[in-house]
């Protein structure tokens, strides 16, 4: 530990101070190449050393050196000629005169010992030493600019340090946000805290020094941040997590305390920090690649700075993030991101003000119905939102318009679904058959068994990145309990989608695992918690599912082996009756479910209204009477009971 921050100090150093590490980088070298190369002319050869003067000589007098035999050792290079004097002291030195062949002759004559040697320029020498660090240098002056633009200033920023991280001055207001009235309201303390940070610190109130902003990104955490900072009047330092992590190890730290630095000095401030969980995430997470050097230390940092001051310094951090769950739990201690503000997906009302704020600098016609556009684009963002009614008034540019018609806005909406759909990800056509029948059998059985919740929806576009398609199922009501038969039928359901796949496919995938997961645990829980099995009668052998304690699940089993043993043959059999029925079901609703897959094909998204239409017809044409036929015989024994129960 203590090695690695010494080793973060001097990287802090070395960032800092760029013109010093040019200038100790320059004396190594000059002193390197002192001592590799010697001085001047002497250049690497053998007789410098013992020699104490050199003589610049013209070439005759050369030559009648050594016609006198006055010179012992002579060494020639491309343009220099050297020659030492018999007793060692003197060298004479000149150029060659090209041409001359007669030397070499007169110099065997005389039996001089004469050798070749290779010139080195004292300026070519000192170059080819010097080009490849000069590259180095260069490489790394450039990917460190780079990485310093995103933030402005520099590493070197050179005589102007101080400049390192940008504000500016928003004149977003919170007017300008629209449909999160609960977050503005949470953020209005943090605007008067600003504004009259006396008055706070006299009370001795303690603000938060940061506040979590959480959302689905596009939802206006940006800009609410901004707005704080505009309603409040105080300067907005902001930066990316992700632009921290690009750096070299060291930097992300020393660009933190940078950060803080500054805003410590034009407080009252704010610091935004977007995507935080960059820098944020578990430590823990991590750790099986050995973490993360950069983020580890930037993240340090990053706490050291917000221990580092009293809440009486009115600076706010606010940092966005669409995975609160992923962050480290040392940022979520108080006096850090003790406070979450949700910066929620607007629903329909909040649509229509969203909507009604980016109108305003758009001329609209009278024929726009905007409860309309706000209906039509249920679970989009803020950002999506803007963007609809800026595509809308490019759409009606380029038709020469004079305004925005409702046209218009439905075909930007259009467009930005259909862009959304294919954003998350594009799914080939052999996981969209698989997808579709999957879906259908969910749909089917939720449709044909008694007690299961009705579909809402069916649909094959994929969501985020997991689910390549769902069923959405809708209660009738608000439900807290649920009944046996109920928890059987939601087994059915689950297993409709891999049997599906089963009998129409051929073959099983991997799309079904989280369903037979959710199948076991509610058998596990009916046998273990709620006591609705034979298996273990009334007797809990559960207490709480809840029962992890510091991430790893407690173990503490109450119960015989013979106990588990039974348990888990229960559950395996109990699996495997209720998907041979389930499967039958599918073989004997086989035409409904081709009807659904050709509908899902056709329009990727149906309504629960358009499932239970193609499956009253398949039933029609089928004489089918009543899907309470198709349940299984316990459950239709339970409701038996039921309703005898009910006359008693
Ligand atoms: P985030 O930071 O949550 O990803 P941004 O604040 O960057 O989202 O939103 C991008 C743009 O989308 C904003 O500049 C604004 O034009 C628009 N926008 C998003 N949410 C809202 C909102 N609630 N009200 C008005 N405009 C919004
Ligand atoms: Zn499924």
């Amino acid at each position: 530990m203590a090695n690695k921050e010494s080793n973060n100090n001097d990287n802090n150093f070395f960032n800092k101070n760029p013109l010093i590490t040019f200038a100790v980088f320059s004396v190594v070298m000059i002193l390197v190449f002192k001592v590799l190369v010697g001085d001047g002319a002497g250049v690497n050869s053998g007789m410098s050393a013992k020699a104490n003067k050199t003589q610049a000589v013209s070439y005759s007098e050369l030559k009648s050196l050594v016609a006198s035999k006055s010179v012992s050792k002579v060494e020639i290079g491309q343009s220099y000629i050297k020659a030492q004097s018999v007793d060692g002291l003197n060298i004479y030195t000149t150029r060659i005169v090209r041409g001359d062949t007669k030397l070499i002759d007169e110099l065997d004559k005389q039996g001089i010992e004469y050798k070749g040697f290779s010139e080195t320029n004292w300026f070519t020498e000192m170059f080819g030493w010097l080009l490849p660090f000069l590259i180095i240098i260069g490489i790394w002056m450039f990917f460190a600019g780079r990485m310093q633009k995103s933030m402005g200033g520099g590493i070197l920023g050179m005589g102007n340090s101080k400049k390192m991280v940008s504000s500016e001055k928003p004149d977003t207001k919170f007017d300008d946000v629209a449909g999160v009235e609960e977050a503005k309201e949470e953020v209005q303390e943090i605007v008067d805290f600003l504004k009259y940070p006396a008055r706070y610190v006299e009370i001795g109130a303690k603000i938060p020094k940061g506040v979590l902003l959480v959302g689905s990104p596009g939802t206006g955490k940006t800009l609410l941040a901004k707005a704080v900072a505009g309603e409040a009047d105080v300067p907005f330092f902001s930066v990316s997590g992700s632009s921290f992590i690009e750096m070299f190890v060291g930097v992300g730290a020393a660009r933190v305390r940078d950060l803080f630095e500054q805003a410590k000095k034009d407080a009252p401030s704010i610091i935004f920090i977007d995507e935080i969980d960059a820098i944020g995430k578990s430590r823990a997470a991590g750790g099986m690649m050995g973490g993360n050097d950069e983020r580890e230390q930037t993240l340090n940092q990053l706490l050291a700075e917000m221990d580092g001051f009293g809440t009486d310094t009115p600076v706010i951090i606010l940092a966005a993030t669409n995975r609160p769950e992923v962050l480290d739990a040392a940022l979520l201690r108080p006096g850090r991101f003790d406070r979450q503000v949700l910066v929620d997906k607007p629903d329909f009302e909040g649509r229509i003000k969203i909507l009604n704020v980016h109108m305003k600098s758009v001329k609209m016609d009278n024929d726009v119905e905007i409860e309309e556009i706000a209906r039509l684009t249920a679970g989009l963002a803020g950002a999506d939102l803007a963007n609809i009614i800026n595509e809308a008034a490019l759409l009606a540019g380029r038709k020469s318009q004079k305004t925005v018609k409702q046209k218009d806005l439905f075909e930007s909406v259009e467009r930005a679904i259909a862009g959304l759909a294919k954003k998350s990800r594009r799914i080939n056509p052999k996981e969209k058959k698989i997808v579709a029948y999957h879906e259908s059998g969910h749909a089917l059985l939720a449709e044909t068994t008694v007690g299961a919740k009705k579909v809402s929806k069916v649909s094959i576009v994929p969501r985020g990145l997991a689910a390549l398609g769902y069923t959405l199922n809708k209660p009738e009501e608000d439900r807290f309990m649920m009944q046996r038969h109920e928890l059987w039928a939601e087994v059915d359901v689950l297993l409709g989608g891999r049997a599906a796949e089963e009998v129409f496919v051929g073959e099983i995938s991997t799309g079904a695992g989280n369903d037979l997961e959710r199948a076991t645990d509610i058998i596990k829980s009916m046998v273990q918690t709620y006591g609705m099995t034979d298996v273990a009668g009334l007797m809990v052998l559960e207490k709480s599912r809840q029962s992890f304690i510091g991430g790893t699940q407690q173990s503490s089993r109450e119960y015989s082996d013979k106990m588990a043993q039974d348990m888990d043959d229960f559950i395996k059999e109990s699996l495997k009756e209720h998907y041979d029925s389930v499967l039958s079901r599918l073989e004997e609703y086989r035409d409904a479910i081709e009807d659904m897959v050709a509908l899902l094909y056709k329009k990727e998204n149906i309504t629960g209204d358009e499932v239970r239409d193609i499956i009253t017809d398949f039933e029609d044409r089928n004489n089918i009477e009543s899907k309470v036929e198709n349940i299984s015989d316990e459950i239709a024994q339970e409701l038996k009971e039921d309703a005898k129960m009910a006359k008693d």
